[in-house]
């Protein structure tokens, strides 16, 4: 093989999940090792190589690049609470004593703003009055529904720190902004290189949630980051260890981080690649970057016929950057 793909090993992984989350049982990706390092690439498998090949580039920065030196040795993140009765919530988070800050989902298919409600406070109960609670529709509210919700559940939490993506789109984000106190933050609504910018532009979002993988690498996050001017919360893409290092690795950079991470998911996939996973401590993570073990490689290897079809989507991705080039910078 000639030109940059032979400049990597690849490996393919499959891990099951410890709960079907995002309507998947098992999660998959691609380890590429490089001259300085691995990086993890793992698209979810409806996105098509357009959206993948910015996947690809943190992966590659990871694998063969620099990441920005860390002003922070520790990065605190949150615990998340799903969308269970109030004795399980707040079970969830009276396990985990040194999470200052617990993320609560709600909005869920099926319950009530009274379930959200009393979730909400038994949370709040549990985690004590110093600590954060913020909670995550995913989208799930119209904007009148959310700013009900917004109501009740500030006041059940004793106040919020913010509300993550109450609504599906951007222009009713911003509406939902406009009337409510409670900071916004943005998730879904960011997911390609622009979106943060249009973010920004509709004023739609107090807090973007960031995520490295869809954005290109930990380089152009830092960026858009700056760019944007809005307070960052860096979160995974259900990641192994490996790939989380990299969004470790932003929020170790951030100038400022004035919000708990998304990044203690590693207990959501059943096991690892690397011996040492990036497992919280204390709500706290340490910046640093495990190497896989060549033991937990072999024992998580994918299929023959898993393999070759990511060997196909990396080609596919591959293709994608050979027409954009090795270098694309976000739209302002
Ligand atoms: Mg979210």
């Amino acid at each position: 093989m000639s030109g940059p793909e032979a400049a990597y090993d690849v490996f393919v992984w499959s891990l099951p999940m410890r709960a079907r989350f995002r309507g998947i049982d098992v999660r998959e990706g691609v380890l590429l090792r490089g001259a300085d390092g691995w990086g993890e690439w793992s698209p979810f498998l409806d996105y098509d190589a357009t959206v993948s090949e910015s996947w690809l580039r943190c992966a590659e920065e990871a694998a063969s690049g620099s990441w920005p030196t860390p002003v922070r040795d520790r990065i605190p993140v949150n615990v998340t609470v799903p969308a269970v009765g109030p004795e399980r919530a707040a079970e969830i988070v009276r396990v985990r004593p040194g999470f200052r800050t617990a993320k609560v989902k709600v909005a869920e298919p099926g319950q009530s703003l009274a379930d959200d409600e009393q979730r909400v406070a038994a949370v709040r109960d549990a985690l004590g009055p110093g600590g954060s609670v913020r909670v995550d529709a995913n989208g799930g509210w119209s904007v009148d529904e959310a700013v009900t919700a917004i109501a009740v559940l500030d006041r059940a939490a004793g106040g919020l720190e913010y509300v993550e993506q109450p609504c599906a789109s951007v222009e009713d984000l911003a509406a939902v902004r406009r009337r409510v106190d409670v900071p916004i933050a943005a998730d879904e609504s960011i997911r390609r290189a622009a979106d943060p910018y249009r973010v920004r532009d509709l004023e739609a979002a107090d807090i973007a949630v960031i995520k490295v993988q869809p954005l290109g690498g930990v380089a152009a996050c830092l960026r858009i980051a700056e760019d944007i001017g809005l307070p960052v919360v860096v979160s995974s893409a259900l990641e192994t260890s490996v790939g989380l290092a990299a969004g470790v690795a932003l929020a170790a950079a951030l100038p400022e981080l004035p919000y708990a991470c998304g990044l203690g998911t590693t207990t959501l996939l059943d096991g690892d690649v690397v011996a040492d996973p990036l497992t919280p401590d204390d709500g706290m993570l340490p910046v640093r970057r495990p190497v896989p073990d060549l033991g937990l490689l072999e024992a998580h290897r994918a299929s023959p016929e898993r393999w070759a079809a990511w060997a196909a989507r990396l080609a596919e991705a591959r293709r994608v950057r050979a027409v954009r080039g090795v270098r694309q910078d976000p739209a302002p």
